[in-house]
């Protein structure tokens, strides 16, 4: 394979800038010929193709965001659609393509591969941490540490005032990111859409608490588990205290991509490049037991992620 390209679609997530840049250096390297198509399967269709070269990828490692644009472009499920893409790499005679993102951008990739014939090579690029074939996906350890960073500062604030704390973070329906935040932040309690949880004892354990001289109690929740104000509600109600309520938002999609992510950027992007060079199946890369995989991409949608029960339980122990 000659031509290879890749592009950022859906949800943005930090160490897709550094995923980016490996991917073109490892082709360069090859002596591929490498293009970035802008605002993921959108840019497909419109064409929106630039060949990319060594400068093209300086000065990005550091930087969150993707600057190849990302975007959701539903019509790119219409079969239809995704033949007009076809067309775009036909004419730049691109064979093969590098896909960063999550599930959708996946089931994008698959269907350009089952139905046009195109090598692609999925990589995991999104904060949620909520794909089960790969132990994690790039952005999440950043995001979890800049998660980490609010708890921190959320703190300092409410033990100083004696409050609680509800801090609201994103995963969709996927609990990994306020589990793993709230374990090494020390929060009480932890709200994830995996675990069912009881509003009255989550009540009752905060004015035990409170009675025997803890003042302070962080509450971390993940978008998907709930209502924060009917929770916030229910708490004031059942104990007299107010909770104080902080949305992080997209905050945490944003920042520099720490070490961990932009080794995995590199380690993933080498793979996908290899791949491709050496005519593999399309296929979602990731990392399991520390060794990076490539398996098929039905794998990758029909695995149900188990959520981590042990940690979650060992976070209860700890908060108590
Ligand atoms: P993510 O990739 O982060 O899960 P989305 O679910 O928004 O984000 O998917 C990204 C893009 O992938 C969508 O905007 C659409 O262009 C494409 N996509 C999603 N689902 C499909 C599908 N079933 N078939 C083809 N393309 C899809």
């Amino acid at each position: 394979m000659e031509k290879i390209a890749v592009l950022t679609s859906g949800g943005d997530s930090p160490g897709m800038n550094a995923c980016i840049r490996a991917v073109v250096r490892t082709a360069l390297y090859y002596n591929m010929d490498v293009y970035g198509i802008e605002r993921g399967y959108e840019g497909l269709i419109n064409g929106d193709i630039t060949r990319l070269n060594h400068r093209s990828v300086s000065d990005i490692i550091h930087k969150g965001g993707t600057f190849l644009k990302t975007s959701r472009c539903p019509e790119f499920k219409d079969l239809e659609v995704q033949k007009r893409g076809t067309y775009a790499l036909s004419a730049y005679g691109i064979e093969g393509l590098v896909v960063i993102g999550g599930d959708g951008t996946f089931r994008g990739a698959k269907s350009l591969s089952d139905n046009f014939g195109i090598k692609v090579m999925g990589i995991p690029g999104t904060i949620d941490n909520d794909l089960a074939y790969t132990d994690y996906t790039l952005g999440f350890d950043t995001t979890v540490n800049t998660v980490l960073w609010a708890i921190n500062n959320l703190r300092d604030t409410m033990h100083s005032h004696d409050r609680v704390s509800l801090l609201e973070v994103m995963g969709r329906n996927a609990g990994d990111i306020a589990l793993y935040a709230g374990i090494a932040g020390g929060a009480e309690y932890i709200l994830v859409p995996e675990v069912p949880y009881d509003l009255d004892e989550i009540a009752s354990s905060i004015k035990k608490s409170n009675l025997r001289g803890k003042t302070s109690n962080t509450i971390v929740l993940a978008e998907g588990a709930g209502d924060r104000e009917e929770i916030v509600q229910k708490i004031k109600e059942k104990t007299g205290i107010n909770v104080k309520v902080t949305v992080l938002g997209y905050i945490q999609r944003g920042g520099s991509p720490n070490m961990a992510d932009r080794v995995l950027a590199a380690k993933f992007a080498i793979k996908a490049v290899d791949l491709l060079k050496n005519g593999g199946e399309s296929s979602a890369i990731g990392i399991k037991d520390n060794k990076i995989v490539a398996v098929p991409f039905e794998k990758a949608f029909n695995e149900k992620k188990v959520f981590d029960k042990d940690l979650f339980e060992s976070a209860r122990i700890l908060g108590l």
